[in-house]
């Protein structure tokens, strides 16, 4: 084919590229505006307003089967959308556990998703930033520089990250090979009654079944009761189950409680097993020099899992698993079929492949809106916001 029958066969072909790239720019400028306003006088906004029956009702029509002009599909956005909020980027929000999102966040996501890169793997510039970000917690937490990590969709998906790699490391078998059910003795693990439900699904998921997951009683300060920890991990050994982690709570959603994150890593040391903290917003406290002493003992864990939507404002979905070993990380989740072998120069290579530490294969680059929002606030700024909302 000569230049020219590629070219126009290339015109002719239905694409979803703007007609008019001049009109989608001035869109595109209109919803930064509007965005940028709406974001300006939430405070005087209500926080929250129930949903007409006309607008739910809207969300009951058919698939559309033919083309809208993308200014009428953004008025429907404004009309039917934006007016009913979820409410949580309201400041006088304090519903749950939920982050605001930040300006910075939403357009570092504008950013990431034009540039669209896939971060399973790879040598282009979104794994490198993913990796500084990740090398950016394992400082603020103190954790080993040779520590890995992976930036998730949210605590959920940290908590399961970190306790496959608890229950893989910890099986004493080739569990990836052999299954659950290979195991000589039914695997259990710990944490106190408190513990977020996303670890019960994470054990389910696991293969362990929820009785694995045994819930240790709680103290006057809603913290694991040590002792009774203790006395538990030794019963079941002699019932001849096999203990293989204990979970630490770094900030409980019903009151915030910090077990002792320091007793609780003597005893995995002590016991060999793995030391997992869900850390999800509480282990951000280590970012205040005068609320670090309270999550004092996170640093020893094996695994952490900690959110970024929360206690760091960012715009969902962003958490963090981080991994004292690296090796048992992504031993836990690696595999490399032809289609990925990694190569040695060119896309294909890279030395961060970020789909062999996790679940994911195709990734979002959720790490700009972390990169970016650290650079410009700076981590002290973070430290200086928690302090002022726990006063
Ligand atoms: C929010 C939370 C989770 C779950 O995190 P998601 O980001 O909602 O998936 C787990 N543990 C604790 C303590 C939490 O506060």
């Amino acid at each position: 084919m000569s230049e020219k029958i590629i070219r126009s066969s290339i015109h002719d072909e239905e694409t979803l590229d703007p007609e008019n790239w001049d009109q989608v720019r001035a869109l595109g400028h209109r919803m930064v505006d509007d965005m940028v306003t709406y974001l300006s006088e939430v405070r005087e906004r209500p926080v929250w307003q129930p949903i007409p029956a006309d607008v739910k009702a809207y969300f009951e029509e058919p698939l559309p089967q033919e083309p809208s002009d993308s200014s009428e599909v953004y008025n429907d956005f404004l009309e039917f959308i934006q007016p009913y909020p979820m409410g949580n980027i309201h400041p006088r929000f304090w519903g749950w556990v939920i982050g605001t999102g930040t300006t910075t966040g939403m357009f570092a996501e504008m950013l990431a998703a034009g540039m669209n890169p896939n971060v399973g793997g790879g040598d282009h510039i979104a794994n490198y930033v993913e990796a500084q970000v990740i090398q950016w917690f394992i400082e603020a937490f103190g954790f080993p520089p040779s520590s890995s990590g992976l930036l998730v969709s949210g605590g959920s998906m940290a908590n399961l990250v970190g306790l496959t790699v608890a229950r893989n490391t910890k099986a004493g078998f080739d569990i990836r090979v052999e299954g659950v059910h290979h195991a000589p003795a039914p695997l259990t693990i710990y944490g106190s009654t408190e513990t977020h439900n996303s670890v019960q699904k994470a054990v389910e998921l696991l293969g362990l079944g929820d009785k694995a997951f045994r819930r240790i009683p709680v103290n006057d300060s809603f913290q694991i009761d040590i002792e009774k920890l203790g006395a538990a991990i030794d019963e079941d050994r002699a019932q001849g189950l096999q203990p293989i982690c204990i979970i630490g709570n770094a900030g409980t959603v019903n009151t915030g409680a910090v077990d002792d994150l320091d007793a609780l890593a003597e005893i995995s040391s002590r016991e060999n097993l793995w030391y997992h903290v869900d850390g999800a917003f509480g282990s951000l406290a280590a970012l205040s020099p005068e609320l670090r002493q309270l999550v004092d003992g996170l640093e020893r864990a094996d695994s952490l899992a900690f959110d970024l939507h929360k206690w760091m404002y960012m715009p969902f979905e962003i958490g963090c698993a981080l991994m004292r070993e690296e090796e048992a990380h992504r031993k836990s989740f690696s595999l490399t079929a032809d289609y990925l072998e990694h190569t040695e120069r060119g896309v294909g290579a890279g030395t961060r492949w970020f789909s062999d530490y996790g679940v994911q294969l195709s990734r979002e680059f959720r790490a700009l809106k972390a990169w970016m929002s650290i650079k410009e606030y700076g981590i002290r700024k973070y430290g200086r916001l928690i302090k002022q909302n726990v006063e």
